[in-house]
């Protein structure tokens, strides 16, 4: 689609939506593009170059590194909520949570750090648990 602004005899500025330049041109030379306002077939292209109508969503998407601010703020959000409410063991994440699992340990939330490998251990042995990427805390 190209956009052209038209203007009538009486000086009426309108836009025009035609398929092409050709079609412009087929159009107004069988009286078929009108204006607007007035209605008079004497139509002129208007002094302005012809843009073509792209819609403006179609533009790639700006792109930012790192995760889309909402999927940030959740997980900044989830931190907050299990800093708050669970016990911070550490390394020792997998033997507690193993503790608790055979009631060794009172049950309770906790957070900490395990690996791959023991994380796999614990939900082996029929143990839940829940990896979150840990985002850094904004400072803001
Ligand atoms: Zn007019």
């Amino acid at each position: 689609m190209i956009v052209y602004e038209l203007k009538c005899s009486s000086g009426h500025v309108f836009e025009g939506w035609f398929r092409d330049a050709a079609a412009f041109d087929r159009q107004a030379a069988a009286g078929k593009v009108a204006c607007a306002v007035c209605g008079d077939s004497q139509i002129a292209k208007a002094p302005m170059a012809p843009r073509l109508a792209k819609r403006r969503d179609a533009a790639p998407a700006e792109t930012k590194p790192g995760l889309p601010p909402e999927a940030a703020k959740l997980l900044a959000d989830l931190r907050e909520k299990v800093e708050s409410e669970c016990d911070y063991v550490g390394e020792r994440f997998a033997d507690e949570a193993r503790r608790m699992h055979y009631g060794e340990a009172e049950k309770r939330g906790i957070y900490g750090e395990a690996s791959d490998q023991q994380a796999k251990e614990l939900v082996d042995e029929g143990i839940e648990v829940k990896k979150i990427p840990w985002v850094p805390r904004g400072d803001a």
